[in-house]
């Protein structure tokens, strides 16, 4: 469904619900990490693009005064949010990433109006495409279109990673609100997690396109090695002297290293390396210069496999298929992308094989695991829209 498709969809339904038209259509995207994994809490770069997949909301100013009421058109569930005092966490529990997004307008002393609202995401739900994040910033920028208090996208950005920390409970870093709130159609988004600084970059060759495959497993290791992993990254920087892994260079780790563990070592080593890889991706894309982009796709996920271990065997599946398809039957490259132990690998491959492309990887996994996975594909896409408003 394209975006525009998407957005008659859900003003249809907001006509259906509340009989009359939307006077507010606004959208965000789900983003996929193309490269720079587990480098944001060391300081370090990340890359994502914001993929063609949104959540959209349609609204009109509401008929119960004091209350924000937003039906969700999937889950056929509506959310009843009382705006007349400072908003709170509450039911239904996927309504908090919305009340989140709401106190932070609140917080920066804006009067929220009575709204009625139907949504409806094509963000996989907790599928490591950050539907979470696509649905705070989508209320973020539906408040910006009804009230026309609209604030800048980075301070919007923030105001719904505040929204995932207090009303979700997850304590995640920037990188999934900036790209939702910042991207921009045909590019990239470096984005520098120390400085807070992002730098478009143009990927608009249409020979190429990133294809999402989602292993649909999810072990349940998450967020105990997620807190591991980071006490070694502290580990290693506190040994090597130095304030975060950002700063540290290979051959500072390598005169390091008889100071510290193996395990603390090998962290080290993909952190680092990761940095580098990400700079010099980007650089490469900005030369479409694919064959080593896709190079530093495979070099990242051997890393997290191998030294960081945050793979697991479905990933390595589809890594190594995408591999054996090679660079003849069109993939450029291919990695695990989000936390790990579950969830997607991205792809760079040639927009002119991606239907073969995808129709061996499903065949493949499906044969080496007995699981099916999903598989689409996205050009870099745009970032909150107001569509109508
Ligand atoms: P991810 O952000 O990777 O998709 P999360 O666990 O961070 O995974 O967020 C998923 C959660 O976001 C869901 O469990 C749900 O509570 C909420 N959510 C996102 N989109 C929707 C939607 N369209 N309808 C209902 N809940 C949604
Ligand atoms: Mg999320």
């Amino acid at each position: 469904m394209t975006l525009q498709e998407l957005s008659a969809h859900v003003a249809a339904e907001f006509k259906k619900t509340y009989g009359r038209p939307p006077r507010w259509i606004v959208a965000a995207p789900g983003r996929v990490n193309v490269i720079g994994e587990h480098t944001d809490y060391n300081d370090g770069f990340v890359l994502p693009m914001a993929i063609e997949y949104y959540a959209v909301m349609a609204a009109d100013a509401g008929a119960t005064p004091g209350t924000v009421a937003i039906y969700d058109t999937q889950f056929k569930e509506t959310a009843t949010i009382d705006v007349s005092a400072a908003v709170t966490k509450g039911q239904p529990k996927w309504s908090n990433y919305i009340r989140g997004a709401i106190a932070g307008f609140q917080n920066r002393g804006v009067k929220i109006p009575a709204l009625d609202v139907a949504f409806m995401s094509t963000v996989p739900l907790g599928g490591g495409l950050s539907s979470s994040a696509a649905l705070e910033v989508c209320t973020a920028t539906l408040i910006e279109a009804a009230t026309g208090k609209t604030i800048d996208p980075i301070e919007k950005a923030l105001l719904a990673q505040k929204a995932e920390h207090d009303f979700a409970g997850v304590p995640c870093g920037i990188m999934d609100q900036f790209i939702s709130a910042l991207g921009r159609e045909g590019h990239l988004l470096l984005l520098d997690c120390r400085t807070r600084k992002t730098e478009l970059v143009p990927m608009s060759d249409p020979a190429v396109a990133l294809l999402i495959i989602n292993t649909n497993v999810k072990h349940e290791l998450g967020s105990g090695e997620y807190a591991k992993r980071r006490a070694e990254c502290e580990e290693a920087a506190r040994i090597l002297g130095v304030a975060s892994l950002r700063d540290a260079t290979p051959d500072q780790l390598e005169r390091a290293k008889s100071k510290m563990t193996d395990v603390v070592f090998r962290r080290a080593r993909h952190v680092i390396g990761e940095i580098e890889r990400t700079v010099h991706a980007a650089e490469g894309i900005r030369q479409s210069n694919w064959p080593t982009v896709g190079q530093f796709m495979y070099a990242s996920h051997a890393a997290l496999r191998d030294d960081y271990e945050v793979s697991c065997k479905e990933l390595d599946v589809v890594v190594d298929i995408a591999e054996d398809i090679g660079f003849k039957g069109g993939v450029y490259g291919c990695r695990m992308t989000g936390g790990g132990f579950g969830g997607c690998c991205v792809a760079l491959v040639k927009a002119e094989a991606i239907e073969a492309i995808t129709k061996k990887i499903a065949t493949d996994y499906k044969a080496k695991t007995g699981i099916d996975a999903v598989i689409f594909s996205s050009r870099p896409a745009a970032g909150a829209t107001i569509i109508k408003g």
